[in-house]
C-alpha cells in the first residue's frame, strides 16, 4: 500500500524517496487530482486551502520534472507573505532532498537583498517569494525568468487582499508565454478568475467536492491549539475525558509511532496502527483494542479504514483531515452499534477555514472545547487515586502493613491522618495530584488570515524559526518619539493600550494607490503584522498611516525605501496640521481626503479583531508589534 500510490501517480524516483522518508502514506485528495495534471505539463486552477496538502500537490510533480543541471530558475512560486515563502521553500527543500545539486531560494521583502543577490547568482532551480521583492529583482535584472518552466501562484486570494495583484500580473507577463501555470486559492473572487482566464487559458480545475453528510449520535467538539502544544493538549484532554476506547488520527506513519510511544510513557495503554505494519500486527492491535488490552490506537486514515470496534467512545483528530469526506469517515469510527460517540478535532489557528467547511458539509455545529485546566486535571487524578485507594483497602493482605504503621504511629506519637498524607505525597510524586501544568493558551482563531502569519512563523515541527534581530517597538527605542502622536490607539490581546503614531507616506491617490497596497508593503517589507497597521488616510499626493509608536530605526529605514506603485514610501513622522512634506512641501489637498477606517477596507487584509472604535483586543504580553517580535515569544 503506502507510497505506492504516489508512485502510481508518476512522481520521479528521488521525489518518491523523500515522500517515503517523510512518512506520507497516501496522497491527499488535492494531491491525487493535481499531480497527474501538473506532471502532464498542463495548467491548473485549484480551489484549496491551507491544510489540504496543496504545497506537495504542486511541489512533487514540478520537482519531478526539473533539470538539476540547469541553474537558472525553472520553477517560480509567488506567495503573499514572507512566512509562506519560507514555509514553501522549506517544503521544496525536503521534497528535493535526494535530488543532487538542487537549490531553492526564498526571496522576500524586509530581508537583506545582498544575500538574495548572491543566492540568485549562485543559481537556484526554484525561487519562492513575495511579489514586491520579485519585481525588485526583475528591475535589477538579478532574476532571470527566461527559463521558467512552471509558475505557481499560491494563496492567490491573499495576494489580492494584500494589494499585490498588479505586481503578480506584471511578473506573470514576464514569464515565458509557453510556461506552465498553476493557481491555488481558497476562494475564487472575480479578480482571481479574471487573472486565471487571462493567464491560465484552458486550465484544468481541481477542487475538493464535498457532499453533505450527516453525523448523528456523535458529539463534535474542537479545540484550538498551536502546533507545538498539540501533544500537551492531547495529554490533558485524555486525562479529563471519560473514554472507553479511542482512536487518534494523525497524518503520517511516523507520527503514529511517535505519539503512541509518548502516550505510553504518560501512562495510557496505546499502540500505533499504520500501513507499514504487517496485516498480522495490525489485526493483533485491533484485537487488543476490542478486548480492552489497550485503550488508545494512534492511526493513519489508511490503516483505520473499515475499523469497526464498538467500544470506541472517542475519535480525536490530532491532525485535521485533508477533506471533509475523510472527517466524516474518521468520526464514523465512534458511535457504533447505536452508542453515543465523541469526536474532538484539534485545529491550529490557520486551519479555521477547514473547520468551517467541515461544519458546512456535516450540517452541524462543532462546539469549542476549552482546554482542561489544572484544577480539572487535578480533580480527575484525585478521583482516580481515591478509587484505587478504595480498591486497595479491600485487599486482604493489609494486616502486616497496618500493624507496622500502627506501631510506628504509637512509638512516635503521630497523627494517623498526617501519616496518610505523607504516604499519599510520596505516592503521587510521579503523577502529582495537584499538577502545575504549563499554561496552554488557546490562540485566537483565524477567520480572516489574521493569525496565519504568526502561525506560519512556526515550522512543521512547531519549532520557532524566528531570526533574532529587530528590537521590539518600545517607547524608548525611538529617538523620533513622540511628537506627532496619534489620538488613536489600538489594544493588544490583553487589552493593553498600544499607542499609535501617525506617519506620512509620499504616495497618494494620484499614484493610484489603494490602502491595501500600503498595508501589503508595510506588512511585508517591515514585517509589521497587519493588525497593528491603523487608520490609513489617502490624500492626492501623500497618505498617512497610524503605526505603533516607537518604531525601531532599522524598520524606519526599511520603510523609507519600500516602494508602492514604483514610488518610495519615504516615510516620515506626520507633522499634522498643514499636512505638507518635511521637504518638498506640497499644498493642502484640494479634494477631500479618502479616509479608510481600520477594519473596513474591503480589499485590505481583514482585521476582524479591530473594533469600530479602532481598538483591538490583541493577545500580547509585551508591547511587541512586528511579526518577528511576536515569534520571539
Ligand atoms: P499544506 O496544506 O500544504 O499546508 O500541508 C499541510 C501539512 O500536511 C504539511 O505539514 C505537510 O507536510 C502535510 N502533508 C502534505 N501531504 C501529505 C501526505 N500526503 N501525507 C501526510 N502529510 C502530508
Amino acid at each position: 500500500m503506502s507510497s505506492n500510490e504516489f508512485q502510481t501517480l508518476g512522481i520521479s524516483a528521488p521525489v518518491l524517496k523523500a515522500v517515503q522518508n517523510l512518512g506520507y502514506e497516501q496522497p491527499s485528495p488535492i494531491q491525487a487530482q493535481s499531480i497527474p495534471i501538473l506532471l502532464g505539463g498542463k495548467n491548473l486552477l485549484g480551489t484549496a486551502q491551507t491544510g489540504t496538502g496543496k504545497t506537495a500537490a504542486f511541489a512533487l510533480p514540478l520537482l519531478s520534472n526539473i533539470d538539476p543541471q540547469q541553474k537558472t530558475p525553472q520553477i517560480l512560486v509567488l506567495t503573499p507573505t514572507r512566512e509562506l515563502a519560507i514555509q514553501v521553500a522549506e517544503a521544496f527543500q525536503s521534497y528535493a532532498k535526494h535530488i543532487k545539486g538542487f537549490n531553492v531560494l526564498p526571496i522576500y521583502g524586509g530581508a537583506d537583498i545582498g544575500g538574495q543577490l548572491r543566492g540568485l547568482k549562485r543559481g537556484a532551480q526554484v525561487v519562492v517569494g513575495t511579489p514586491g521583492r520579485m519585481l525588485d529583482h526583475l528591475k535589477r535584472k538579478s532574476l532571470n525568468l527566461s527559463q521558467v518552466k512552471s509558475l505557481v501562484l499560491d494563496e492567490a486570494d491573499e495576494m489580492l487582499r494584500m494589494g499585490f495583484i498588479d505586481d503578480v500580473e506584471m511578473i506573470l507577463s514576464k514569464t515565458p508565454a509557453e510556461s506552465q501555470r498553476a493557481l491555488f486559492s481558497a476562494t475564487m473572487p472575480a479578480a482571481i478568475k479574471r487573472v486565471a482566464d487571462k493567464y491560465l487559458g484552458d486550465a484544468q480545475q481541481v477542487r475538493i467536492q464535498s457532499k453533505t453528510q450527516t453525523v448523528e449520535r456523535i458529539k463534535q467538539q474542537y479545540i484550538t491549539v498551536k502546533a507545538h502544544q498539540k501533544m500537551d493538549a492531547l495529554t490533558r484532554v485524555l486525562e479529563v475525558e471519560q473514554f472507553d476506547g479511542m482512536i487518534i488520527f494523525v497524518r503520517t506513519k511516523s507520527s503514529t509511532v511517535d505519539i503512541a510511544d509518548r502516550l505510553q510513557a504518560r501512562g495510557f495503554s496505546s499502540a500505533a496502527l499504520n500501513g507499514d505494519l504487517s496485516q498480522a500486527i495490525r489485526e493483533r492491535t485491533i484485537g487488543k483494542l476490542k478486548r480492552g488490552q489497550i485503550d488508545v490506537v494512534v492511526a493513519t486514515d489508511v490503516a483505520a479504514r473499515g475499523l469497526d470496534v464498538e467500544r470506541i467512545s472517542h475519535v480525536i483528530n490530532f491532525d485535521i483531515p485533508y477533506d471533509n469526506e475523510s472527517y466524516v469517515h474518521r468520526i464514523g469510527r465512534t458511535g457504533r452499534a447505536g452508542r453515543e460517540g465523541n469526536a474532538i478535532l484539534f485545529i491550529t489557528p490557520k486551519e479555521t477555514r477547514l473547520l468551517r467547511s467541515i461544519e458546512k458539509t456535516t450540517k452541524s455545529t462543532i462546539a469549542p472545547l476549552t482546554m482542561p485546566s489544572n484544577a480539572q486535571v487535578s480533580d480527575q487524578r484525585i478521583q482516580q487515586f481515591t478509587e484505587q485507594l478504595s480498591k486497595t483497602l479491600e485487599t486482604p493482605r493489609l494486616d502486616k502493613f497496618r500493624e507496622m504503621i500502627v506501631k510506628y504511629v504509637e512509638e512516635n506519637d503521630l497523627d494517623m491522618a498526617d501519616v496518610a498524607a505523607a504516604l499519599t505525597y510520596e505516592n503521587q510524586k510521579e503523577r502529582p495530584l495537584f499538577p502545575k501544568l504549563d499554561n496552554i493558551v488557546a490562540p485566537r482563531q483565524d477567520n480572516s488570515g489574521k493569525n496565519r502569519d504568526r502561525d506560519r512563523s512556526r515550522d512543521r515541527d512547531g519549532k520557532n524559526r524566528d531570526r533574532k534581530g529587530k528590537d521590539n517597538f518600545s517607547k524608548d527605542s525611538n529617538p523620533r518619539n513622540p511628537r506627532a502622536k496619534s489620538e488613536r490607539i489600538i489594544r493588544d490581546e490583553d487589552g493593553n493600550v498600544v499607542p499609535m503614531l501617525t506617519y506620512r507616506l509620499e504616495v497618494g491617490k494620484n499614484d493610484s494607490v489603494e490602502p491595501s497596497n500600503i498595508v501589503g508593503a508595510i506588512a511585508n517589507e517591515a514585517d509589521i503584522s497587519s493588525q497593528y497597521i491603523g487608520q490609513i488616510i489617502l490624500h492626492d499626493e501623500y497618505s498617512t498611516v497610524d503605526l505603533p509608536d516607537g518604531m525601531p530605526d532599522d524598520v524606519f529605514k526599511t520603510l523609507k525605501k519600500a516602494r508602492v506603485r514604483s514610488k518610495a514610501l519615504n516615510i516620515s513622522i506626520d507633522k499634522g496640521g498643514d499636512n505638507t512634506a518635511p521637504s518638498n512641501r506640497s499644498p493642502r489637498p484640494k479634494k477631500g481626503p479618502k479616509k479608510v477606517k481600520t477594519g473596513d477596507r474591503d480589499s485590505a487584509p481583514k482585521r476582524k479583531s479591530v473594533k469600530s472604535d479602532g481598538t483591538a483586543p490583541l493577545k500580547k504580553k509585551k508591547k511587541t508589534y512586528t511579526k518577528k517580535d511576536k515569534k520571539k515569544k
